[in-house]
């Protein structure tokens, strides 16, 4: 009996971190979605696009919020 105490517990225990990592690896792509530095935009200035950084390379304009 005992035996199969031990087995229900370490399913139980083994789930929960399955559990924990999942959820962690969610938070990290939403993390990583939210970045702005991450994301294309287009200059409202001069329609230069953009792949990379918060400031047009073309005529220096700040990203839009
Ligand atoms: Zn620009």
């Amino acid at each position: 009996m005992e035996i199969i105490i031990s087995i229900l517990l370490s399913c139980i225990i083994i789930s929960f971190i399955l559990i924990l990592i999942t959820q962690k690896n969610i938070n990290k792509i939403n993390t990583n979605e939210d970045k702005p530095c991450l994301s294309e935009w287009d200059c409202p200035e001069c329609g230069f696009h953009i792949q990379l950084g918060d400031s047009c390379t073309y005529c220096y304009t700040q990203k839009p919020l």
